[in-house]
């Protein structure tokens, strides 16, 4: 992949993760990762429309995936597509914790693990230190 071609998701997405609003601030060991929305063995092209900035656990979590069951409703729904669908109109904060607002939002925030203890206890210790936990 370009150079420029990721300098571009990393500027666009303002250097923070796409799925869960994490700031690559708060991930210095590790860069956020320029991720395949349709990942490329589901034939997503490599092209500014189908990348994302992930961070490393949403990217570990999500891996080739493009759907997931709504835990409410027992569907299969496409995932959080963040070049197509408008975060707010899926997720909503409640505290340091992300619920999901649709079938949509609840399929993604549950398959990647956006609750994790791990998850809510980085934002838990940014918000302590006065720093946002999302963008
Ligand atoms: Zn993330």
């Amino acid at each position: 992949m370009e150079q420029a071609l990721r300098a571009l998701v990393r500027r666009r997405a303002g250097e923070f993760c796409e799925y869960c609003r994490l700031p690559q601030a708060a991930s210095r060991i590790s860069r956020f990762h320029v991720e395949h929305i349709i990942a490329r063995q589901h034939g997503g092209p490599t092209n500014a429309e189908n990348l994302a900035l992930a961070c490393g656990f949403c990217n570990f979590h999500k891996g080739p995936n493009i759907a997931a069951i709504d835990p409410d409703s027992g569907r299969l729904v496409a995932l959080f597509h963040p070049r197509r669908d408008e975060w707010t109109d899926h997720f909503e904060w409640h505290g340091t914790m992300i619920a999901g607002r649709t079938a949509i939002g609840r399929a993604t925030a549950r398959l990647l693990a956006r609750n994790d203890w791990q998850r809510v206890e980085v934002r838990e210790n940014l918000q302590g230190l006065g720093e946002p936990f999302a963008g």
